[in-house]
């Protein structure tokens, strides 16, 4: 029989090997407690790097959801800021660092959709973010990459942006999203602040008012797998990927591979893609992993390799 189609649902790429060595440095995955012996990868997360990865797991497609870690970068330029400002002088100098990184994550875009038109086996979902681009600046960012620029969707990451999913200044985004049949990749888990940014029950408002919106609740609901059953009963339009957390099997917030298998099985197996997280993990440890799992058939298992995504996010 042929290979099944395989398709990475959710990776990362970066400008430079050193950039996203120091992104992977700056972000500790601490949700699900410790575990000895999580595969890890050791690449840093460059296009060329990714490409022969493909090549070598047989993975014909892949899905970018870069991240625009706007939360830190933000806080990190106000820190600079002298400390005699007046109110007035302090409230224009924020304005001009908003502004700025504004402009980067237009950039940081603009570069992704470029590496997407080269490479037309990397499907591009762009950063936004309800701060940055709020309201009716969103829906126009999105309008512009998708009809310029060949972008596939919208990634979304509420920890790392300080920002919930059901932050009413992405409404305009999302219908944008919805009428243009634009699906959202958005990062779920706790955060560790326990605000609860993008929990599972954080979905619930846009899955309810946008119904043709197809919402990807990302890792499964993360180390908050425990909630995720519910809002896919409840929300037809929420889909998934199994990225990290089945690396996390058996750590002490995540869920045993029984259990992990149970929850896809549960949700429906139609509705869950493979994701690598690269460059946190492999790709090929990821399609192996998939294929591990218990309970479910060996068609299902290859479905979720690939003819899932192909079919959830119109590739
Ligand atoms: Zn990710």
């Amino acid at each position: 029989m042929a290979d099944p189609l395989k398709i990475d649902s959710h990776v990362h790429i970066y400008e430079t090997r050193e950039i996203g060595r120091a992104e992977k440095t700056g972000y500790e995955v601490w949700e699900y407690g410790e575990l000895a012996g999580v595969r890890a990868s050791t690449l840093d997360g460059t296009v060329d790097e990714l490409l022969e990865s493909m090549v070598s797991a047989g993975i014909s497609r892949a899905v970018i959801v870069n991240l625009y870690t706007t939360a830190e970068i933000r806080s990190q330029a106000i820190a600079t800021l002298e400390p005699g400002l007046t109110a007035s002088r302090r409230e224009k100098a924020i304005a001009d660092i908003e502004a700025r990184m504004a402009d980067e994550m237009r950039q940081f875009n603009l570069w992704a959709c470029g590496v997407g038109r080269q490479h037309p086996e990397l499907a591009i979902f762009i950063a936004t973010d309800p701060l940055l681009a709020p309201d009716e600046a969103g829906a126009i960012l999105v309008s512009e990459l998708h009809e310029s620029h060949g972008a596939h969707g919208v990634k979304l990451h509420g920890p790392a942006q300080g920002c919930m999913m059901s932050d009413r200044r992405l409404w305009a985004t999302y219908r944008t999203c919805e009428e243009r049949g634009l699906p959202i990749i958005a990062h779920a888990g706790p955060d560790q602040q326990g605000i609860g940014y993008s929990d599972p029950p954080a979905f619930v408002d846009m899955l309810r008012d946008f119904p043709r919106l197809k919402v990807v609740v990302a890792h499964l609901g993360g180390a908050s797998w425990r909630q995720t059953l519910e809002v896919a009963e409840a929300f037809p339009n929420a889909y998934f990927d199994c990225c990290e957390i089945i690396d996390w099997t058996g750590s002490p917030n995540g869920p045993s591979e029984m259990e992990l298998a149970r929850l896809i099985r549960d949700i429906g197996t139609h509705r869950v893609m493979m994701g690598s997280d690269y460059p946190w993990y492999d790709l090929d440890n990821t399609v192996d992993r998939v294929m591990e799992l218990p309970l479910l058939s060996k068609e299902e298992k290859e479905r979720i390799l690939g003819a899932n995504a192909q079919s959830i996010l119109g590739l």
